[in-house]
Order: C-alpha cells, then sequence, then structure tokens
C-alpha cells in the first residue's frame, strides 16, 4: 500500500453528465495507476444548490462507470463521512486561525458594487475587472458598517505571485491581487467558500493528488495561499481539459441529453461510454468498449489532450 490519495469531489447540484464522468475517470486512473486510494467527498456546502437525490444519483452513475472509491459515502448511501454538510466545524475552525491572525475582514459589497469599483478607471489591468478591489479593508478600523447588510468574510491576500509545476499546464504563475484581490472565506449568507473548504478537505483526507478540470486552475493559486497560511501540505495538481460541445461551450448539467441517466435510458451501455472517453484521452486507438480497470496500466498524464476535447452531437447515435 502506498501513501498515494486521490479523491472525487463531486458536487450535487444536478445529474453527473458526460464531463463530470471524464474528469472522473481521469482522476480514478490517475490513482490506481499509482497504486494509490480513492476517497469520494460529496461537495454539498451549498444547501441552495445541493439535493440529496443528486447525491445518490452521483454515488449509483459511478459505480455503474465502474469508478469504485476506498473511503467515502456508500452506495445508496446514508453518505457515510465525506460530506462536506457535516464538516462544517472544520471549515469554521480554520477561519478562525486565519481570522485570530487578522487576516480576515468583514465586507459588505454588494455585486453591483464590485463591480462598478473594479470597472472605474485605474482599476488596473483587465485581470482586475473581477478582482475584488479591497473597498472593506480600507474601512477596517472605522467601526465597520452601519447598515443592516450581513457581511462576507474576505482573506487579505498579498501582491505576490503564486507559483506551482501544473501536471499538465507546466508552470502557473498567478498574481493573486491582480487575479482576485482578497477572496471570500464565508459567504454573507454564512456558507464556507469552496476555496476554503477544499483546503481543509483535501489536507485533512492526505490527498496527494489532485486532478480536475481546467475551469477550476485559476482557483490553485488561492488554495495554495490557504495552504502556506494553514501549514499544510498541498498535493500535487494536474488540471485536464474540459469536454465542449461543438460550439465551444463546456458542457454543463442543463444539457440532459449529456447526463449519464439519460444515456442510461438510451441503452449506452457503461463500457461504451468509458471507451468513448479513454478514446479521446488518447489512451486507446479506437472508442472500443472498455472498463476503467482495463485502462490503468495505459494510464499517463503525458498522453492526455491539453486542448478543450469537442463532444459531437451524435456521439451515442
Ligand atoms: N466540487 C467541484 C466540482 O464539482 C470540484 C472541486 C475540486 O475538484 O476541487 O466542480
Amino acid at each position: 500500500m502506498t501513501d498515494i490519495r486521490g479523491r472525487f469531489a463531486p458536487s450535487p447540484s444536478g445529474q453527473m453528465h458526460l464531463g463530470n464522468a471524464w474528469t472522473a475517470l481521469l482522476a480514478w486512473l490517475q490513482i490506481r495507476s499509482l497504486g494509490g486510494a480513492v476517497v469520494l467527498r460529496v461537495e454539498d456546502l451549498d444547501p441552495d444548490r445541493s439535493r440529496p437525490e443528486y447525491t445518490a444519483q452521483i454515488i449509483s452513475d459511478l459505480a455503474w462507470l465502474g469508478l469504485d472509491w476506498d473511503e467515502g459515502p456508500d452506495i445508496g448511501g446514508p453518505y457515510g463521512p465525506y460530506r462536506q454538510d457535516e464538516r462544517r466545524h472544520l471549515y469554521a475552525a480554520a477561519l478562525d486561525t486565519l481570522a485570530a491572525r487578522g487576516l480576515v475582514y468583514p465586507c459588505y459589497c454588494t455585486r453591483a458594487e464590485i463591480r462598478a469599483a473594479a470597472s472605474a478607471p485605474h482599476a488596473g489591468d483587465a485581470d482586475a475587472e473581477s478582482a475584488y478591489p479591497g473597498t472593506c479593508r480600507k474601512r477596517v478600523g472605522e467601526g465597520g458598517f452601519s447598515g443592516d447588510r450581513r457581511p462576507a468574510l474576505r482573506l487579505i491576500v498579498p501582491a505576490e505571485t503564486v507559483a506551482f509545476t501544473d501536471g499538465l499546464h507546466g508552470p502557473v504563475a498567478q498574481n493573486l491581487t491582480a487575479a482576485c484581490g482578497d477572496f471570500i472565506v464565508r459567504r454573507a449568507d454564512g456558507v464556507h467558500a469552496y476555496q476554503l473548504a477544499v483546503v481543509v478537505d483535501d489536507a485533512a483526507m492526505r490527498i496527494t493528488h489532485v486532478l480536475r478540470g481546467d475551469d477550476l486552475l485559476a482557483s490553485t493559486p488561492r488554495q495554495l495561499y490557504l495552504y502556506s497560511l494553514l501549514g499544510l501540505t498541498p498535493p500535487a495538481f494536474a488540471h485536464v481539459p474540459l469536454l465542449v460541445s461543438p460550439d465551444g461551450h463546456r458542457l454543463s448539467k442543463r444539457q440532459q441529453d449529456l447526463a449519464l441517466a439519460a444515456l442510461k435510458e438510451r441503452g449506452v451501455a457503461a463500457p461504451e461510454i468509458i471507451g468513448r472517453l479513454a478514446h479521446l484521452a488518447g489512451l486507446i486507438p479506437a472508442p472500443e468498449p472498455v472498463r476503467p480497470r482495463d485502462l490503468v496500466a495505459a494510464f499517463s498524464l503525458a498522453k492526455l489532450p491539453r486542448e478543450p476535447v469537442v463532444i459531437e452531437n451524435n456521439l451515442f447515435t
């Protein structure tokens, strides 16, 4: 047994679709090819978007695909120990640590105010448009905000560049101030932010390898900064390109025909889906039906595509 550990971290905010199966398959293959353990963590932090029926569906879809795990919720529930909803005390404790060091402040800005401030002249380069300009940081010590809005909590970030080497993208560097500014660690409604929860959980679950979609590449420097503040060891990261529709848009949970449940309903077999995905990943020469465990020996990050992968509309017809 090695100490290699990876994870599936699905958000139960919709049905699992082909794009989720793609990242889940590749994450599973990476860990199995290294002889490591797979953890399943349900990222159901957001009560407005998460639904238990999606959790149950994702768990049964993963099992149907032949993607197993060694720790985490069991098939069919009651969803075991790794549900973020049950781990809020851990995120609160990490937040307390940061707050005790004066690294966190309340922010009363609305989205519209942030947009207005960020697009003001001299706000910085194009990247800075989405970066928080620090409005409420300047208010700290002035007695706070007198209105009745509930504040979000933001983490103070330094004007520093965070750099790391991604398993697919190679060297990545991001200036936190320019890219995001002080970022939210707890929302105004009291829900801890993804950035904080994912770091606390990946560290607590001793995750050594994270493979996920490259829509999250820009979040990784924020997470690395949190790792350093909390004195935690970060995993190795690999961000894989997303599956996109022919018009270039990423597949979304709204595309019902690419939901695994819909494919299953149409009689598409799991090995057929795995074979298609493995072929798109460059792991097998033809899209023949195959089981995940038959691909373990063929897996290597070096074979994976670097550009978005186009899914034709008639892939399974
Ligand atoms: N829960 C996130 C998602 O479903 C994944 C987070 C991660 O892999 O860090 O998009």
